[in-house]
């Protein structure tokens, strides 16, 4: 939690000057074009970054492939890698307050979220995978007597990390530590709408002492500065987490160039179970609406489908109600405010859309619905039915569908019945049917009596068109490895 008051934190905002270029080869670099960066607080312009062509992709890719195929980093001892990335941890924690401004600013994110969510996230997720760095051992099996064999991992080589803007600085993390922990050297393409946190990254990385080239930040559209990346034969492995759309490009691009890996997380539409038994139905009903308007609903595992059990859901739908209608909804720089305006103008209308079809389609509104300006109202709809777009379709947005079941199969089948698989959760008191449950939820994680719980130590990601691979968790660091097998005759 910071204590910094709303005066201070407006006046540092208008005193900030961020960084602007691409960071590459341990230096930030302009050219050739400008994109502006946008407040969705009140639509000021609060920077204007520089925006790569192809020409400063192939300079990020070159220096982290030279880094990479000469350079000291994946040759250093690993604890000297993880002391690297502990001094980086150090310094973003000493620029905690810049680093959550920026974020703030550039997408919306409450300050509070910032400074006490992704901050400690980002910081927590540099600091475990350096620590992991000299923990990783090497196998040999036992062969014949006159032979012997090794299997080792051994860094992939250069990775590609295109990464959302609603959690900037983690979903990038999440990539970047494992990605620099194995060896590797990486070029991350933020999105356009959050560029400025990332390049404090990396100037902060560049401070602690990482190679020139290790780290690099390129800025610019996903259609040229993305694509080029994700086309590029100079990168081994992508890493992505995005929309499910943009994912399946990225499958095109390897299949187009080197047969690059490619790692997904993409998009959700998960399934929140309540079922008469929640052991607190209120505590259930609470989490249900924090877990929609937290971060404005920009959440791929949002719970956006809540599937509650007729006989209890007035009880919990008042609740949610009541809850949605009391959101503290206003300026993220003022750290009372629980939910912030959407990144930007033009998300609002796509999400406004949505809510439009909503309402056509027969849905109930229960509360929101509308716009104040830069902020849409938390917004609930009930007498959903599982054909609807509000039923099935990302949304993106604090907008909550509502469908009731009456058995437990029916609630099984609605949860699953979306071409999405990231998250699910069930409310129960009954042992078996938590496990019962949870075992037929397709999904990534499977949450019981909770939501959003996690941890550095636990894998995250999804099945289905939710994507593949894990973020986060020992797991992680095969995304960034291969496995080499060395014989030796005696
Ligand atoms: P997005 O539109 O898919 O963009 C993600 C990144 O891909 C951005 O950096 C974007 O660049 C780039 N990009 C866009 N078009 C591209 C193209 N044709 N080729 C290459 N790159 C391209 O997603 P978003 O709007 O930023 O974020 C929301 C989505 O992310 C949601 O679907 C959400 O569910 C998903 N998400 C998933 C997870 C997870 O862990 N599973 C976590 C967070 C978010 P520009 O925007 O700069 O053009
Ligand atoms: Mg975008």
């Amino acid at each position: 939690m910071t204590d910094v008051p709303y005066e201070d934190w407006r006046a540092r905002a208008a005193g900030l000057v961020p960084h602007t270029g691409h960071h590459i080869d341990g230096a930030f670099q302009d050219g050739p074009e400008t994109t502006p960066v946008v407040a969705p607080r009140d639509g000021r312009t609060i920077a204007h970054v520089a925006s790569a062509g192809t020409a400063q992709v192939d300079g990020a890719v070159a220096a982290a492939r030279r880094a990479f195929d000469t350079g000291p980093w994946p040759r250093l001892a690993p604890a000297e890698r993880k002391a690297a990335l502990l001094r980086w941890a150090d310094l973003v924690e000493r620029d905690r307050e810049t680093l959550a401004l920026l974020v703030s600013l550039e997408m919306g994110k409450p300050i509070t979220d910032a400074y006490g969510i992704e901050l400690r996230a980002l910081i927590g997720c540099l600091r475990w995978y350096a620590e992991a760095a000299d923990k990783q051992l090497d196998e040999s099996p036992r062969g014949s007597a006159s032979s012997l064999a090794l299997v080792t991992r051994e860094p992939v080589g250069v990775v590609g990390a295109v990464v959302p803007w609603n959690f900037p600085l983690t979903m990038a993390a999440w990539k970047i530590a494992p990605a620099l922990a194995t060896g590797c050297t990486v070029v991350l393409k933020p999105a356009e709408e959050s560029p400025l946190s990332a390049l404090h990254l990396a100037a902060l990385g560049t401070e602690a002492g990482l190679p020139p080239g290790v780290f690099n930040v390129v800025n610019g559209p996903g259609e040229v500065a993305g694509r080029a990346l994700g086309e590029h034969p100079g990168v081994d492995v992508l890493a992505f987490t995005g929309s499910t759309e943009v994912g399946r490009h990225f499958l095109r691009y390897a299949a187009a160039s080197n047969l690059k890996r490619v790692w997904l997380e993409l998009g959700g539409k998960s399934p929140n179970i309540i079922l008469p038994d929640a052991p607190d139905l209120d505590a259930a009903a609470d989490t249900a609406a924090w877990g929609i308007f937290f971060n404005a609903g920009e959440m791929c595992s949002a719970p956006s489908r809540l599937l509650v059990h007729r006989s209890v859901a007035d009880r919990v739908l008042d609740r949610i109600v009541a809850r949605a209608e009391s959101l503290r909804v206003g300026d993220p720089l003022d750290p009372a405010t629980e939910m912030g305006p959407l990144v930007s103008t033009a998300h609002q209308a796509r999400v406004m859309e949505h809510i439009e079809a909503a309402r056509a389609s027969g849905a109930r509104l229960r509360a929101g619905g509308g716009v104040d300006g830069r902020f849409l109202a938390p917004t609930v709809f009930d007498q959903v039915k599982p054909e609807m777009r509000v039923a099935r379709e990302e949304i993106f947005g604090p907008v909550l569908a509502v469908l009731e079941f009456d058995d437990l199969d029916e609630a099984v089948t609605l949860a699953n019945d979306t071409e999405y698989g990231l998250a699910a959760a069930v409310w129960t008191s009954d042992l078996s049917t938590a496990h019962r449950v949870s075992r037929a939820l397709r999904a990534g994680t499977v949450w019981v009596n909770c939501y959003e719980e996690g941890d550095m130590s636990v894998p995250f990601g999804g099945v289905k068109q939710s994507g593949h691979g894990r973020d986060k968790s020992l797991h992680a660091l095969d995304k960034y490895t291969d496995l080499k097998t060395t014989w030796i005759e005696l």
